[in-house]
């Protein structure tokens, strides 16, 4: 069994996955970095406490795969970080069924999915092998979108209100498990998703002047929060959705 916890993180070649990954290894953990395009973590291959995995989150086989591949490979898995996600913008009233459906795969059915393959295999395996009162935890990545609805992504509203409640339920369920299900509403946090916000000089006024802390967020603030709620710090908190946004929802 690796003598280190084990984190799988999802769309970890770029953005927040990739300081989530980082984060973590820089915590001592054994890192399972994954992104849908494995040649994005090509500089991770074998950085020490890193592995490298090719996963499309909306592979049910493949989710079934690397939950498989960690249990036998390291005997251990001790916090998932639900991080792949899409967006696309459009009108309602243009809004295709094809992105809508593709939003929806990879935001909400993935994450759902992913959970159940490694909950189940905790609640059946994993738990009576892990030391006494260690405990999996789960993160998902919400959204300020998990609360409000946006302007022109309905299909991410929708999969980011929708992932809150999902990680409720979960932890509902499986909180007498030794199961900690939360998730993380990051702000506005500067990465490729959110470049062409920033170099509109109107768009990138109007939200730093809402922003209480004046500035965008950075990666490494949402992978914080990741550590913490994966962190022993954090038994008693279930079914939480914790706002990083500089103060945005507060304003
Ligand atoms: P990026 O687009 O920068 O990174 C997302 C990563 O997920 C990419 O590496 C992408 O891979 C990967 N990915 C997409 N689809 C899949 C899939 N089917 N299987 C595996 N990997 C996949 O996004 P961010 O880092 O900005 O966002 C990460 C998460 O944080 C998302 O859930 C997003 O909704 C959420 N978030 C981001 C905010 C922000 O301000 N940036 C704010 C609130 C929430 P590829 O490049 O190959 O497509």
């Amino acid at each position: 069994m690796s003598a280190e916890p084990v984190v799988l993180v999802t769309g970890a070649g770029r953005g927040l996955g990739r300081a989530i990954g980082e984060v973590f290894q820089a915590h001592g953990y054994r890192v399972v970095a994954s992104d849908y395009d494995a040649t994005l973590l090509r500089d991770r291959d074998g950085v020490d406490g890193y592995t490298t995995a090719q996963l499309d989150v909306t592979d049910a086989e493949s989710i079934a795969g690397v939950a498989r591949f960690i249990a036998a490979e390291y005997g251990r898995l001790d916090v998932v970080v639900n991080n792949a996600g899409i967006i696309r913008r459009a009108p309602a009233k243009d809004f295709s069924e094809a992105d809508w459906n593709a939003v929806i795969a990879t935001n909400l059915n993935s994450p759902f999915f992913l959970m159940q393959a490694v909950g189940k295999w905790w609640i059946e395996t994993g738990k009576s092998k892990a030391p006494e009162n260690s405990r999996l935890k789960l993160v998902n990545i919400a959204s300020l979108l998990s609360f409000q609805g946006g302007i022109t992504v309905p299909a991410y509203a929708a999969s980011k209100h929708g992932i809150a409640g999902v990680t409720k339920a979960l932890s509902n369920e499986w909180a007498k498990e030794r199961i900690n299900v939360n998730a993380i509403a990051p702000g506005y946090i500067a990465t490729e998703n959110t470049k062409a916000l920033r170099e509109d000089p109107v768009r990138n006024k109007a939200i730093l002047d809402r922003i209480p802390e004046g500035r965008w967020g950075a990666a490494e603030d949402i992978a914080g929060g990741c550590v913490f709620l994966a962190s022993g710090d954090s038994d008693y908190l279930n079914g939480a959705v914790l706002n990083i946004d500089g103060g945005w929802l507060g304003r």
